[in-house]
């Protein structure tokens, strides 16, 4: 045959010679896809780009600017750090280097004991700069298992991954290394070094470049603590110059919004070392903004239909048997505590004792849909390793929903939980959602078809008469019901999962709850679960992440500080406070112990939206010089206008506050 015929995702075809690979029919589309090329996927396989094309193949080319094109560059850069470490360290074993998100990482036994340190990043960068310059062709070979072991004698990590995956004891780690069909592929660049790995691999080295390498950390070989120390090399790596650049500014941006910095600096909160891992103190100021985020939940749900319910914080292991949390959740639950011969836990969810509630007395279709809702406080074991500050905690407070409806109320009831959900995500400014609809596992449900598929409508229809674009991620929901998932993007463009609309067949079945129905019969309802913030902690720590800490007026816990100018104007600066204060604003006053210019600087440390300085002037006429956060100054205007009649800032300051107030309630 001199020429094959090949199909395309849209469902095109194209006739190339025979012998073409996917680099070829690239080529033949276009430069521009020649260029972005990094690997193909062939008849559902991923594969090189060098890789032959046969008759009848379906093709899809991976380009460079999308997750799996990026994956395949990261992963690609992996392989030339080792290259570089094994240039400039002789006699480095190396283990496994996988990509993972936004980078790569490689583990290291340096011989001889030695270790990296950040210093030398720079020169295995430039070490790896020149291999990208010398393109190195990464050419796939294919052994046996005991050809490979001679060809990797010399590299003792991958002859265990060889010994392992052999004896069958291969796990998920193994498995991104060696292919478990019995054939161990490599991957060579030049004679100088090979790595074993299932590909797939860009052509030649020529096709990476924009990379940095950010971090030496130690890890234990497989994970396991009791495996040898390897010096871990982590980087990250991208399709352009431009868009490595964006990434290390965003990184750059988030270690200044660091939310764990910034709640030490604005004394918001702290996790003292005497109360364990993953459990916060909220200071005063802290405590300021929770209370008004909670205030501010709590009015919304007032107004929503919510009634609320109050539930403990332990509870008996035989609610948990019966919601089959101690059958799947046990590692993530807080160990027994024993007493009056019972056991006892930690509630790690609030659901359980919700449908106590519920069955604590007959129920009448009338009464649907319940909506109960309890700032409720859960305990879960995380592993140490894995806390976070405010984004992974043992011990927190969700915003927690319970909602009980008939089948036929199911649509409108998530159509409105949606609506809700925006709008109170809204009033806390975030504006850029992504949508994921989570759709049943055939191999992993409870339930009947039919309701799986008339709650799946239900939240994909909640989701088309909002207009709103959603991604579908099929068979990813939980085993109990589908459900939405809504992330958020910051101000510097990361994405926050948040709130989740979650339906449950099962815990209603478990529970046995019931109604009756017009029909007089027994019905079961179903169960929405609602997290709206997720929690007020992990909320809080993403929104003193989005603001950098610059709250936005109505939310800041110090919204005006005086200043007096000297101290023959402190007790007119405390006359203007106590008017603030009866005006309702959070105030304070900075003395004149130290300089004015000072003070000034440090105000704005303290990302405070307004400082009010008061001088001789001022005193005489009633007025004060008004200094504005500068994200709270219009374009154009001036962030200093001296001369303010009190009475007219305090007027403008509560038009300000009331009006944020009154948008978020109606968001
Ligand atoms: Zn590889
Ligand atoms: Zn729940």
């Amino acid at each position: 045959m001199s020429s094959i015929t090949v199909s395309l995702p849209d469902g095109s075809e194209r006739e190339l010679p025979a012998g073409s690979t996917t680099l070829d029919l690239a080529a033949s589309i276009g430069s521009g896809l020649k260029k972005a090329a990094v690997a193909a996927t062939v008849n559902g396989t991923d594969t090189d780009l060098t890789a032959e094309l046969g008759d009848g193949d379906s093709v899809a080319i991976i380009t460079n600017n999308t997750d799996e094109g990026r994956h395949v560059l990261r992963h690609s850069t992996a392989h030339v750090l080792a290259q570089a470490v094994t240039r400039l360290y002789p006699g480095a074993k190396f283990s496994i280097g996988p990509a993972i998100e936004n980078g790569f990482y490689y583990d290291f036994d340096l011989p001889d004991g030695q270790t990296f340190s950040e210093e030398d990043l720079g020169k295995i960068e430039a070490e790896m700069k020149s291999i990208v310059k010398e393109n190195q062709p990464f050419v796939r070979t294919e052994h046996t298992m005991a050809d490979a072991k001679e060809i990797f004698a010399d590299q003792p990590y991958k002859v265990e991954i060889i010994e392992r995956v052999e004896s069958a004891a291969g796990d998920v780690l193994d498995a991104g290394e060696v292919s478990a069909d019995g054939v161990i592929s490599a991957y060579r660049n030049t004679d100088e070094f090979i790595d074993m790995c299932v590909g797939p691999h860009v052509p030649s080295t020529g096709k990476l470049g924009f990379f940095k390498l950010q971090k030496v950390a130690g890890a234990h070989w497989r994970g396991n603590e009791s495996g040898k120390m390897l010096q871990r090399l982590y980087g990250t790596a991208w399709e352009s110059k431009q868009a490595l650049l964006e990434h290390l500014h965003q990184l750059e941006e988030a270690g200044k919004r660091d939310h764990r910095k910034l709640a030490t600096e604005l004394d918001l909160l702290s996790f003292p070392s005497e109360l364990g891992g993953g459990l916060a103190v909220w200071h005063p100021k802290g405590a300021i903004v929770r209370k008004l985020m909670e205030d501010y939940s709590r009015l919304r749900h007032e107004h929503g239909g919510y009634e609320f319910v109050y539930t403990p914080h332990l509870a008996k292991s035989n609610v948990f048997e019966t919601s089959g949390h101690l059958a799947w959740y046990e590692d993530g639950m807080y160990p027994p505590m024993e007493m009056d011969n019972g056991t006892y836990y930690m509630k790690p969810m609030n659901c359980p004792i919700h449908c106590l509630i519920y069955r604590s007395r007959q129920r009448s279709y009338r009464e649907l849909p319940l909506r109960l809702f309890e700032l409720g406080n859960v305990y879960r074991y995380e592993r140490a390793g894995t806390l976070h500050g405010l984004l992974r905690i043992r011990g927190f407070t969700q915003d927690d929903s319970h909602i009980f409806v008939t089948k036929d109320q199911l649509a409108d009831e998530i159509a409105d939980l949606l609506d809700f959900v925006l709008s109170v995500l809204r009033a806390f400014g975030f504006d850029d959602f992504t949508f994921n609809l989570s759709t049943k596992d055939p191999d992993k449900f409870v339930g009947s078809n039919e309701i799986w598929e008339e709650a799946t409508e239900a939240l994909r229809e909640a989701l088309d008469r909002h207009g709103l674009k959603y991604a579908v991620k099929d068979g990813d929901a939980a085993f109990y019901g589908p459900k939405i998932d809504i992330d958020v993007r910051d101000a510097i463009g990361r994405s926050w999962q948040l709130s989740t609309i979650q339906a449950d067949f099962q815990l209603p079945e478990r529970f046995d709850l019931e109604y009756v129905g017009t029909d007089n019969e027994r019905h079961r309802p179903i169960m929405l679960h609602r997290a709206l913030f997720g929690s007020i902690e992990r909320f809080f720590g993403v929104l003193v992440e989005h603001y950098a800490g610059a709250f936005p007026t109505w939310l800041s816990p110090i919204q005006v500080r005086v200043l007096p100018v000297a101290q023959a104007h402190e007790a007119h600066a405390a006359e203007v406070a106590a008017r603030l204060e009866a005006a309702g604003v959070r105030v304070d006053v900075a003395n004149a112990d130290v300089g004015l210019g000072k003070r000034i600087r440090a105000a704005k440390l303290d990302k405070l939206p307004y400082t009010l300085v008061v001088g001789e002037d001022d005193v005489a006429s009633g007025a004060v010089g008004v200094n504005r956060r500068s994200d709270l100054v219009p374009e154009g205007d001036t962030d200093v206008e001296r001369d303010v009649p009190l009475l007219t800032f305090i007027e403008r300051f509560r038009a300000e506050v009331d009006q944020a107030q009154a948008a978020a309630i109606n968001a």
